[in-house]
């Protein structure tokens, strides 16, 4: 029956939700309409990210902190190591560590433009957490190859690198091409990289704001991605609409292909994100 199918699914899905630091009283609010929820969702994790574009780690770490203790939920900080000393990062880490914090996504941090390449990658950033304490850690992975990779092969490898230091899971950046994602993923296991690469799923309502983040990340939009969305700039409902029918396909074919981990970039809005765990059958 439908009940059953609904209730064995959802003993096997995991889902993690992804926020930012908001900047307004506003957006504060929507924020925490947001996590309460998806809180009924009892995802395995929620992170909260970290950096140049979403404020300082002190902002990260208090969010994490009202996460954890208003909704008991694990809560994963964002950490990058490029913007701080080893010495501050390890401080960083037994801070968190004595406040409760077991799961850290390790990062290394987009360069500043103009600044020389960096001395720390996140595999050194993973070494250096694990010496500190037993962190469960989460790293970022790139199907369609990080922007400043020599080739797609050194990428995986330092995926490879990441994990044999530590990382307990890799997180994909959004992509559109599930072809791709699926080689990707074959490509690991053929390397021995015995982590789920889980999808991270970026629903989109709006191309402009897609094209932005696609141009900042070297993600390839298909055309038939800009096709749905053409005509539709000044019709927001329509645009919704579309939007939940390609994120729906998504998660749907991935399951399919024995997706069971599943990490949604929310936005900080929960509409979309709670739609696609109700089609994959995770449900309050
Ligand atoms: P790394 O794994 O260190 O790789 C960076 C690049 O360097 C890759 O091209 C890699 O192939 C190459 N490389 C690695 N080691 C070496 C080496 N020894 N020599 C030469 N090249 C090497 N950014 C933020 O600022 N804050 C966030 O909260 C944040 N969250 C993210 C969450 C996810 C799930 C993802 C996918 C990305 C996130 N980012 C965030 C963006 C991330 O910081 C950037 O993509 C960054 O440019 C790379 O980080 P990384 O951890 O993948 O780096």
């Amino acid at each position: 029956t439908l009940n059953q199918y609904v209730s064995d699914v959802q003993d096997k899905i995991n889902v993690s939700f992804e926020f930012f630091p908001p900047k307004t009283e506003e957006m504060e609010h929507t924020l925490w309409q947001s996590i309460f929820r998806l809180a009924t969702l009892k995802p395995k994790f929620v992170s909260v990210t970290y950096g140049a574009n979403s404020g300082t780690r002190d902002r990260t770490h208090d969010i994490i902190k009202a996460i954890k203790s208003k909704t008991g939920l694990v809560a994963a900080p964002h950490l990058t190591c490029i913007d701080a000393s080893q010495e501050q990062l390890k401080q960083i880490a037994k801070d968190y560590w004595d406040n409760g914090i077991r799961h850290i996504v390790a990062l290394r941090g987009d360069i500043p433009a103009g600044q020389p390449n960096p001395q720390i990658y996140a595999a050194d950033l993973v070494k250096l957490l694990k010496d500190v304490a037993d962190f469960d850690i989460s790293v970022a992975a790139y199907p369609e190859v990080h922007p400043e990779a020599k080739s797609a092969q050194a990428d995986i490898d330092n995926l490879k690198r990441k994990v044999d230091a530590g990382a307990n899971r890799a997180i994909t950046q959004f992509f559109f091409d599930i072809e791709q994602y699926l080689r990707f993923r074959d490509k690991c296991a053929a390397e021995n990289i015995n982590v789920d690469i889980i999808p991270g799923i970026l629903p989109v309502s709006n191309l402009k704001q897609l094209e932005k983040f696609a141009q900042m990340t070297n993600v390839h939009v298909p055309n038939w991605l800009i096709n749905m969305f053409t005509n539709i700039d000044d019709d927001p409902e329509t645009r919704k609409f579309v939007g939940a029918s390609v994120a729906m396909d998504m998660v749907k074919v991935l399951f399919r292909e024995g997706v069971r981990d599943f990490h949604f970039y929310t936005l900080n809005r929960a509409e979309m994100s709670f739609a696609m765990c109700h089609t994959l059958g995770v449900r309050p």
